[in-house]
């Protein structure tokens, strides 16, 4: 029986983990649920699935939290031990009872809680982008000093995991990503300017969660796989492609010395990669959806535009200059992200902005975690300011 904390647990990413969960309750256990503010969700799952421990975000969320419970008519002596905040997240994922740690939290605040799992030497299914964005040196010299694996789930890193199965690690040449192209793989680059927040939010293939879907219309969401990708498997930036595939079919591609390629396809559910990740060496059955090769299939691939979509060029630069770059890159995006949703600047302006952020920000190497939050606190100070001047500048020539 394996004992689960789950990070994100409200999430898009958290709620397919917990029906991977639910669908075999003999081989696991779900000892912890973090999440943030949706507190509704969260006592379901509580009731659900009986953790030992619940963390929300904030002193206020874990007072509503008490309330619901008690709403709900949950008696006291079946409440989980209840806490919040960033220690609560750290504590949660470092337990001594909890064997494996889904890291599915959206963003930074999911950092902290995920490093100190590694190096505590938890087996890490790592969804959350930003922990290897943000961090991967510190992350991955953890993994190694501990002597654990994170075990990818993100689709593509999961297929690439996959893929090296097949050979040695040194007979490796190249890793092929592949993209989707988003909701906008074909749109013409002078109409990038007017797409609505409702289009961004479209994706043609997955469903997810706000930020990697407007990630994914700018292609942002595969440069972060880049870097991801160059830190889980040791491979330079020069030597990942990325390939768009609009299918979705094909999540990954590994080229071996002898021009052999191997790929990784399957449906497009998280569910597998998040089950591969629990039961990694083993497979097991999944209640994923077969692909039916009684219908005729057709597979396209072809290269990314660089001109429309710069944010994949941002991320291989931003890979080649370092950590500090790579944290800059995530934190000024995650600000872009969130000024076109709330309507402050177009969608084009997305990408001018993690630019201006990174050539604003001092090149230094981050020692600690703490110097990584310090890196992306500046870094979202700039966004922010770059946002706002071009808000107010959108203002200003809306009303001449
Ligand atoms: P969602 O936005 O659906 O969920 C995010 C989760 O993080 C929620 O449980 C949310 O809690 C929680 N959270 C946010 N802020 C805090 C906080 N301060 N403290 C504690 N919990 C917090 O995101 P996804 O599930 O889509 O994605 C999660 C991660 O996985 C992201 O990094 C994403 O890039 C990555 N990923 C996602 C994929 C997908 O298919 N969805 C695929 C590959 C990677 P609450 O809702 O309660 O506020």
């Amino acid at each position: 029986m394996q004992s689960v904390c789950l990070l994100g647990s409200t999430g898009s990413i958290g709620q397919s983990t917990l029906d991977v969960i639910r669908r075999s309750p003999e081989r696991y256990r779900v000892r912890s649920l973090v999440a943030g503010r949706n507190i509704r969700l969260l006592t379901a799952q509580i009731k659900e699935f009986r953790p030992c421990l619940a963390v929300v975000a904030t002193a206020a969320d874990l007072a509503n939290l008490t309330s619901e419970l008690a709403d709900e008519g949950v008696p006291k002596s079946e409440w989980p031990e209840l806490a919040w905040g960033s220690r609560a997240r750290v504590e949660a994922a470092t337990d001594g009872e909890a064997d494996f740690v889904m890291s599915a939290i959206v963003g930074v605040a999911g950092l902290e809680a995920t490093y100190e799992a590694v190096r505590k030497g938890k087996t890490v299914g790592l969804a959350n982008k930003e922990v290897l964005v943000a961090s991967g040196s510190l992350v991955m010299a953890a993994a190694a000093e501990a002597g654990t694996e994170l075990i990818p789930v993100d689709s593509e890193h999961n297929g690439a995991h996959q893929c090296l199965r097949a050979g040695k690690r040194h007979e490796a040449t190249r890793l092929i990503l592949t993209a989707s192209g988003g909701p906008f793989r074909d749109l013409p680059a002078e109409k990038f300017h007017t797409v609505s927040p409702a289009e961004a939010l479209n994706h043609p293939t997955w469903k997810m969660g706000q930020r990697i879907t407007i990630d994914s219309a700018t292609m942002m969401n595969k440069g972060f796989e880049v870097i991801e990708a160059c830190w889980l498997f040791g491979f330079s930036a020069d030597e990942v492609d990325v390939v768009i595939h609009p299918q979705s079919s094909v999540h990954a591609m590994v080229e071996y010395a002898d021009g052999s390629i191997v790929a990784q396809a399957s449906t497009t559910d998280m569910r597998m990669p998040i089950q591969y990740a629990l039961t990694y060496p083993e497979r097991c059955a999944s209640a994923v959806p077969k692909m039916d090769w009684s219908v005729a299939r057709t597979w396209n691939f072809f290269p990314p535009d660089p001109v429309r979509f710069p944010c994949l060029r941002l991320a291989f630069e931003a890979q080649k200059a370092g950590s500090a770059a790579s944290c800059a890159l995530n934190a000024s995006d995650e600000i872009a992200v969130q000024a076109f949703l709330d309507g402050q600047i177009a969608f084009d302006e997305i990408p001018q902005i993690v630019e201006e952020t990174i050539s604003a920000m001092p090149g230094r190497d981050p020692r600690s975690i703490q110097d990584v939050l310090e890196i992306d606190k500046e870094a979202r100070s700039v966004a922010r300011e770059a946002a706002s001047r071009r808000a107010a500048k959108r203002d200003t020539l809306a009303r001449a």
